[in-house]
């Protein structure tokens, strides 16, 4: 009898400590993966209330807010098939959002790189090597550093944000959004009527359409995908108040205005948009000069 109950007490004890051996390993695993993980969610943005849309360009929006002290302007990248031609890139292909704006140096901003869904290690080195070649091409740090793996959408709020998910501007087809924030940087004048010359950015956003279309590195996944640094750097140097181009002539400019999958080229910023943004940045006058008449400039003149 004794010998009996030693046994049932053994066999409790085996029992009770393999199920804490097997509760041990499972539990852990059931928390990994019903964890909330809002910072790895995707984000759901729309048009900002309120905008309007360009009469002359369906893909540029424009956000009046505080009284008209400060501006938004919206720029979508669409999706289109057949690249560019590999042609020469005249000088004129080059543009401005906002006429003589600069972007306001030195802002840190937030990259939410998990709500890409593609690896957090290939959307941050992918960012930064995006980020330099943009440097590079302007010659400066206009950048500030990196903060906040986060994104808050895309109205005014104090941060220059990049974030990833479902956009619903209307169309399947857009691929990333760009929106500028300018103001006079003598505060107490209205934008319409700010001195060209004293123009900022004060604020941005970029937002990928990851959801819907397949981002990647196009030189390793052809046209399975979209370039994301090719993309990156298009959508930057709009940060930077480089526009669109849809002239006949600038189809391989890095800005223009739509891309195709599996289109690497456009990672390399071509000689028009340097010289462009190197006029804005560091006009040779003194004082900031217009870009070169002919140029896609003259139709964002929208506030004049
Ligand atoms: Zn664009």
């Amino acid at each position: 009898m004794a010998h009996n109950e030693v046994s049932v007490g053994f066999a409790l004890c085996v029992g009770i400590f393999v199920l804490a051996v097997i509760a041990a390993i499972i539990v852990p695993i059931v928390l990994i993966f019903s964890a909330p993980s809002q910072s790895h969610s995707k984000h759901f943005v729309g048009l900002p209330s309120h905008s309007v849309r360009s009469d002359s360009d369906p893909d540029l929006f424009f956000i009046e807010e505080e009284g008209g002290m400060v501006e938004g302007i919206l720029r979508i990248r669409r999706e289109v098939t057949g690249n560019g031609t590999g042609g020469h890139i005249s000088d004129s292909c080059c543009g401005y959002i906002v006429p003589m704006a600069k972007l306001k140096e030195g802002m840190h901003y937030d990259l939410d790189v998990l709500a890409f869904g593609l690896g957090s290690s290939f959307v941050d080195s992918t960012w930064m090597e995006a980020l330099k070649l943009v440097n590079n091409a302007i010659g400066k740090n206009l950048f500030g550093e990196r903060r906040h793996a986060e994104f808050l959408g895309l109205s005014l709020n104090g941060r220059n944000q990049i974030g990833a998910g479902h956009a619903d501007f209307g169309g399947g087809d857009v691929l990333a959004a760009t929106l500028i924030w300018v103001r006079c940087s003598i505060r107490t004048i209205p934008i319409a009527s700010c001195p060209l010359e004293t123009r900022e950015i004060f604020e941005w956003k970029q937002f990928y359409n990851v959801d819907i279309h397949p981002f990647g590195d196009a030189r390793v996944n052809g046209v399975s995908v979209f370039d994301l640094m090719a993309i990156f750097v298009h959508e930057t140097l709009h940060c930077t108040n480089a526009d669109d181009l849809r002239k006949i002539g600038c189809e391989d400019s890095t800005m223009w205005f739509s891309t195709a999958r599996g289109e690497t080229k456009k990672r390399s910023i071509d000689t028009a948009t340097v010289k462009c943004m190197r006029n804005l940045y560091f006009p040779s006058t003194g004082s900031p000069r217009p870009p070169v008449s002919g140029g896609e400039c003259e139709r964002v003149l929208w506030w004049e």
